[in-house]
């Protein structure tokens, strides 16, 4: 089956230990588009602007990504620059130039309305909410979101939240949004708000699911070849979303597969700048990771 994000088609810069690379391909959907590739057939919904570069369109293209969905406007591309240092363990956040992506009011193309598994990546809660009202009949909506939202659109994120079926975070906001500190219980509160699942990802220690009736962690693929931690996150929800969309199922065995596929992803992401490992990827290199996470944590 198919799987449709609707998210950020950015240019970033980005700075590491290992290096400054300018007006890279990034963004939410884009990261998320070349995982789950690995899995399923992807619908792209975004926006860009007159100067984004023509080669990364053939580029999704020519890795079976539909972009119909993708416009372009009149207008700059979304800009994000950000720094990682030290361990690398979070982004510090130097410029976002929303440009085309601040107006940007999804219309989910007509042929892309029955899809089944969806992922809302990061943009305004109202954003995502109006997206989720476009596909009534998915099986699988899934939401992302960030620190600022949780603190300046409470609201609408728990508006949002009441009208997913999932939502994934990371142990920063889980803890934000519901003020518990131990993240069993911030995923069990998140779960009292609607969505039915709640993956906490813990960035090096791995992550979390938790449901109504099952609670699954997954360790890491211990890496050691960290150069660029951008798209960790939604190249983890373009892998699990991908292997549900692949399987047409949502079961707790399922999910739990999931996650694992999505650590994997994630993995093979931050071993280079911007899309440049995934691009490079396969499905066989995905599942040998995953079966060496296996025999790594058989007891
Ligand atoms: P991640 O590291 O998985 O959280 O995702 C990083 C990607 O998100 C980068 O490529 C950015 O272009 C994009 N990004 C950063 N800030 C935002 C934002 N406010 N809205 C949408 N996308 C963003």
């Amino acid at each position: 089956m198919t799987v449709l994000v609707v998210g950020s088609v950015a240019l970033d810069t980005v700075e590491t230990p290992f290096g400054r690379m300018e007006e890279i391909l990034g963004g939410s959907a884009s990261y998320f588009s070349y995982a789950a590739r690995l899995f399923a057939p992807v619908q792209l919904v975004g926006v860009v602007g007159e100067d984004f570069p023509q080669e990364h369109v053939e580029e999704f293209r020519r890795r079976g990504i539909d972009v119909a969905g993708l416009i372009r406007e009149p207008g700059r591309t979304f800009r994000w620059w950000g720094r990682y240092r030290g361990a690398m363990n979070v982004a510090e956040t130097l410029d976002v130039q929303l440009n085309v992506f601040g107006e940007f009011q999804p219309e989910v193309p007509d042929e892309y309305r029955d899809a089944e598994f969806v992922f809302l990546a990061n943009a305004a809660p109202e954003v995502q909410l109006q997206v989720r009202r476009q596909i009534p009949g998915a099986r699988l909506v899934v939401a992302d979101t960030m620190n600022f939202w949780i603190e300046n659109e409470r609201e609408g994120l728990l508006a949002l939240l009441a009208e997913v079926d999932g939502v994934v975070v990371n142990d920063q906001e889980a803890r934000q949004l519901t003020g518990v500190q131990n993240l069993i219980l911030a995923a069990r509160e998140v779960l009292a708000l609607g969505p039915r699942l709640v993956v906490v990802k813990k960035g090096e220690h791995g992550a979390m699911l938790v449901t109504e009736t099952d609670l699954f962690m997954v360790p890491a693929y211990p890496t050691t070849a960290v150069k660029d931690p951008t798209g960790a996150g939604d190249s983890f929800a373009g892998g699990m979303m991908g292997h549900l969309a692949r399987c047409g199922e949502v079961t707790d065995v399922h999910l739990r597969e999931a996650l694992a596929f999505g650590t994997v992803v994630a993995s093979l992401t931050v071993e280079d700048f911007s899309l440049r490992r995934l691009a490079a990827c396969s499905t066989r290199e995905v599942e040998d990771r995953l079966t060496e996470l296996r025999q790594m944590t058989r007891l």
